[in-house]
C-alpha cells in the first residue's frame, strides 16, 4: 500500500441521467480501482484511488473515450487527492445543493429496449413504456432538477420490486433510468372514444384498425399529441386537413424503417444517419417521381417530412402499418396539445393516450440534411434544452434572458458560460403561444435556478417579447432584428472578438434603424456593432404586412418598378380582380399603408406571383417561396442583370427579363436562373466589400436561407472565391435563432462594452 495514490475528477457536461454512473463503476472495477462516484451540483464527481498512477491514467483515458452514447462531456477535471484506503467502489446516490446541471433531451427507444420489446419472453414484450438510461423521455417529464424520478412526471408510479431490483442495481442498464418501469407497475395506454370522453377496449389493435379503415387517430407521443391516418387514403387526409383548417401546409409522415422511406423518396447515407439518430428529427426528403402517396400530403412540395418511430408505443403500432401521416394535433397557429383536455377530443375518432403526463409540450424539431449538417427549420424534440458553451472570450458573471422576436419565437438563458435556448415556440401574437412562452421561462427559471439581471429583446418597441422584457423592471438591451441573425451564427461558429463579418441576411422581415422594413441586408458587423453597407433596393409594401399573406402585391410593387404604369400582369396578376389591382397601384403611387422593404422574402413572393405559382393567399409563412425553391431547376447555369447602385442592389433589370422569357421558356428554367442571380449578386457584393474591408469570412442567415438549393449555390460561389461560409447547423437561420442572436451581443456589450 505503499504507492496508494487518489485523485478527484469531477466531469461537467451532460452526464447526469444517461448512464454516466454506472459506467464508471464498470470501469473502476474493472481496473482494480477503489472509491466512488456521485453526482454533484454541476456534473458528476469521481474518488480514485488505486496503486501506482497506470490504472489511473487508463481511467482517465477511458473515460472520454467510451462514455455512454448519451453523455456529453464539456469539461473535465483531475486534482490529486489523499487516499483514504477504501476496500471497493461504490455508486453514491446522495447529492449536494444544485447550480446549474443540464438535463438530456428525449431520446429515441434504444436498440437493446428495441429488442426486448419484441422478445416475447422479455418481461417487457410489447410494452409502450420501456426504456433504460440509454433512452427514453426526459426534458419533457421534468418537472424540476435534479434529475430523479420524484421530480418527473413518473413520480405517480411506485416501482415493482424487479424494476427496483434493475433500478439500483449498478451492473444494470436501468441503474437510476429514472422513467423505467414495466407491465406490473408503469404507465398503461388507454383508449378513448372522443365522443363520449370514455374508454374503449381493443388497445393498440384497434387503433391500427381504425387507421387502416381510414380513421384518424390521435396518439400521445413524447411531446404532445400527433394526428394520425393513412396516408395512401386520400379521404382520410382530406378530412385531416378539414380538421386541421390548413388546405396546404405539408403534412409529416412517420414510417416503419428505413426500407419503407426508400420507398416513397430518395435518402442519402447522410439522412439516413439523421433519421436514425436517437434525436430522431422530422428530415426533409426528395419525393421519388412518379409519386406514390397523394398530393394532398405535400402539394406543390418536392420534398417529405419524414421521421422514424422514436417511443416504443410508435414501434409498435408501426409495426401494424409501415406508413402514417403524423402532424402535431394543435388548431392552427396554437401549441401542440398535451393533455387530452387541451382539445385532442374535437380533432380524431379515436383517441390512443396513456397516463404518463407531458409536463413540458414540445414539438418534433424538422430539418433538411444540406452538405451532411443540419439545416433546420424546427429545432425542439431531441436538442431541447441542449447547452451551447460561449467562448471564453465572452464568458461574464450576470445571468441574461433573451427574449427573440415574434414569429417562431424561442427564448435563450444565459448562466456560467453557457447558453440554453428554448424550442420553437410560435407566434406570440397568438395568446396561446404567448402563454407557452411565459411558461417555459418560469420553467427555465425553476429548473436551472436562473434569475436574470439583464434582459435583450428586439428593437420592434411592439412585439410581445419586447414589452415583456420592459416589464421586468432590470436593465434592457435592444437589438436589430438582421443583425442578431448574424450574430447568432457567429456565436455559434466562435467567431472571435473584434472579428469583422460580412453577414448576409436574407429574411422575411425586420424593424430596421432607420424604421423601414429590412430583409435583404449585407451587414459588416461585429459582436458590438454593426454597419449596413448593401441591401436589395428598398419598394414599397402594398398594404404592410399585408404583403405578406398576399404575394401578388409585392409583385404589383416590382413590376410598377421595373416597367413603369405601363407594367404587364403576368402569372397569378391574371386572376387578380383589375380593380383590386388599380386601388393597389393608387395606394403604391400614394404611399398610403405601403411601408417600404428591403425583404428577400417579398422578393421571392413577388417571382413566384410573376411566374404563375404562388398561392393568391399564402397559407404559411414561406409559402410562396418554397414552391420557387421546390420548381427550379438546378442544372440551370444562367442568371439574370441587376444593378449594383451602392447601397441599392436594383433587380429591375432581373425582373423585366423573367417577364419576357415567360413567354418562351420553361418556369423551372426561370426559377433556377433567379437563384443563380441571388447567389452571384452575393458573392459579387463579398468580392468588392471583402477587399474593402480585408474580410474572409461571410455569415449566411435569415429565413431565406432554409431555401437548401439557394444556400448549396452561394456557398459554393464564395469558397470559389476564397471565402469561408459560415451558416447555422445548430440553430435554425428562421427567426427561432433570434434569442441566441441577442445573447451574443448582450455578452460582449457587457464584457467589453461602454
Ligand atoms: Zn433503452
Ligand atoms: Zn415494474
Ligand atoms: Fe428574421
Amino acid at each position: 500500500m505503499r504507492d496508494l495514490r487518489a485523485f478527484k475528477i469531477t466531469v461537467f457536461g451532460t452526464v447526469q441521467g444517461v448512464g454516466f454512473r454506472p459506467f464508471v463503476y464498470r470501469l473502476a472495477k474493472e481496473l482494480g480501482l477503489a472509491g466512488y462516484v456521485k453526482n454533484t451540483g454541476s456534473g458528476v464527481e469521481i474518488f480514485v484511488e488505486g496503486n501506482g498512477s497506470s490504472n489511473i491514467s487508463e481511467f482517465l483515458s477511458h473515460l472520454e473515450a467510451d462514455k455512454p452514447p448519451l453523455a456529453e462531456i464539456d469539461r473535465v477535471t483531475v486534482l490529486p487527492s489523499v487516499p483514504l484506503g477504501l476496500s471497493s467502489f461504490s455508486v453514491e446516490t446522495t447529492r449536494d445543493e444544485k447550480s446549474f446541471v443540464f438535463i438530456s433531451p428525449d431520446v429515441a427507444t434504444c436498440s437493446d429496449c428495441i429488442k426486448e420489446l419484441f422478445n416475447p419472453v422479455d418481461r417487457r414484450y410489447s410494452y409502450p413504456f420501456i426504456n433504460c438510461t440509454n433512452c427514453g423521455p426526459r426534458y419533457t417529464i421534468v418537472e424540476d432538477l435534479p434529475y430523479d424520478r420524484p421530480k418527473t412526471t413518473m413520480k405517480i408510479f411506485e416501482m415493482c420490486r424487479d424494476c427496483r431490483k434493475e433500478y439500483e442495481d449498478p451492473l444494470d442498464r436501468r441503474f437510476h433510468a429514472e422513467p423505467t418501469a414495466c407491465p406490473r407497475c408503469g404507465p398503461q395506454i388507454r383508449l378513448l372514444d372522443p365522443s363520449t370522453e370514455e374508454e374503449v377496449v381493443g388497445g393498440l389493435k384497434r387503433a391500427a384498425q381504425f387507421l387502416k379503415e381510414g380513421k384518424i387517430v390521435a396518439l400521445k407521443g413524447l411531446g404532445g399529441f400527433h394526428l394520425l391516418c393513412d396516408p395512401h387514403n386520400v379521404q382520410a387526409v382530406r378530412r385531416l386537413r378539414e380538421i386541421k383548417k390548413r388546405q396546404r401546409k405539408p403534412f409529416a409522415l412517420m414510417a416503419r424503417d428505413i426500407e419503407t422511406i426508400d420507398k416513397y423518396t430518395h435518402i442519402t447515407s447522410q439522412e439516413i444517419d439523421f433519421l436514425l439518430s436517437p434525436r430522431r428529427s422530422i428530415v426533409l426528403l426528395k419525393k421519388r417521381k412518379p409519386h406514390k402517396l397523394p398530393d394532398e400530403i405535400a402539394p406543390y412540395m418536392d420534398s417529405l417530412g419524414i421521421m422514424l418511430p422514436y417511443t416504443p408505443l410508435h414501434a409498435l403500432l408501426l409495426n401494424d402499418i409501415e406508413i402514417l401521416v403524423a402532424t402535431s394535433a394543435n388548431e392552427r397557429e396554437s401549441p401542440i396539445l398535451k393533455d387530452e383536455e387541451e382539445g385532442v377530443y374535437n380533432l380524431c375518432d379515436l383517441v390512443l393516450t396513456h397516463n404518463r403526463p407531458i409536463y413540458m409540450r414540445c414539438d418534433d424539431s424538422v430539418m433538411k440534411v444540406v452538405s451532411g449538417k443540419p439545416l433546420f427549420l424546427r429545432r425542439a424534440r431531441g436538442y431541447v434544452p441542449e447547452p451551447l458553451e460561449v467562448p471564453d472570450f465572452l464568458k461574464v458573471k450576470g445571468e441574461i434572458i433573451a427574449l427573440g422576436g415574434e414569429l417562431k419565437n424561442t427564448v435563450s438563458i444565459y448562466k456560467e458560460g453557457f447558453v440554453i435556448t428554448s424550442q420553437y415556440l410560435g407566434d406570440l401574437k397568438d395568446y396561446r403561444n404567448f402563454k407557452y412562452f411565459s411558461e417555459i421561462i418560469s420553467h427555465f427559471e425553476r429548473l436551472f435556478t436562473f434569475k436574470p439581471g439583464y434582459v435583450v429583446s428586439d428593437l420592434h418597441p411592439d412585439f410581445l417579447s419586447t414589452r415583456y422584457g420592459e416589464t421586468l423592471g432590470i436593465p434592457h438591451i435592444q437589438v436589430q432584428h438582421h443583425y442578431t441573425h448574424i450574430l447568432a451564427c457567429m456565436l455559434e461558429h466562435g467567431v472571435g472578438v473584434g472579428e469583422k463579418v460580412l453577414g448576409v441576411a436574407f429574411d422575411g422581415m425586420g424593424l430596421g434603424t432607420d424604421g423601414t422594413i429590412w430583409g435583404g441586408e449585407f451587414l459588416i458587423a461585429d459582436y458590438l456593432s454593426f454597419s449596413r453597407v448593401a441591401y436589395l433596393k428598398p419598394l414599397p409594401q402594398p398594404g404592410g404586412d399585408l404583403a405578406a399573406k398576399e404575394p401578388y402585391r409585392m409583385a404589383i410593387s416590382y413590376l410598377l418598378g421595373a416597367f413603369g404604369e405601363a407594367f404587364p400582369l403576368p402569372g397569378i396578376l391574371e386572376n387578380v380582380d383589375k380593380k383590386r389591382i388599380k386601388a393597389i397601384v393608387k395606394a403604391l403611387k400614394d404611399g398610403v399603408n405601403s411601408p417600404y422593404t428591403s425583404s428577400c422574402g417579398r422578393l421571392f413572393d413577388a417571382v413566384a406571383s410573376i411566374l404563375g405559382i404562388a398561392p393568391l393567399r399564402a397559407e404559411f409563412e414561406g409559402e410562396a417561396p418554397m414552391r420557387l425553391e421546390s420548381l427550379a431547376d438546378e442544372g440551370v447555369e444562367d442568371s439574370y442583370d441587376f444593378y449594383l447602385n451602392s447601397p441599392n442592389i436594383d433587380l429591375s433589370p432581373m425582373i423585366k427579363q423573367i417577364v419576357l422569357e415567360l413567354k418562351s421558356s420553361r418556369v423551372s428554367y426561370i426559377a433556377g436562373k433567379f437563384h443563380n442571380t441571388l447567389a452571384k449578386l452575393i458573392c459579387e457584393i463579398a468580392t468588392s466589400l471583402g477587399k474593402r474591408f480585408s474580410i474572409s469570412k461571410v455569415v449566411l442567415s435569415g429565413g431565406v436561407f432554409l431555401n437548401a438549393l439557394l444556400l448549396k449555390k452561394t456557398e459554393k460561389l464564395l469558397e470559389e472565391n476564397g471565402f469561408t461560409v459560415l451558416r447555422p447547423t445548430k440553430f435554425s437561420p428562421n427567426d427561432e435563432s433570434i434569442s441566441l442572436g441577442q445573447m451574443a451581443h448582450a455578452l460582449a456589450k457587457l464584457k467589453y462594452g461602454v
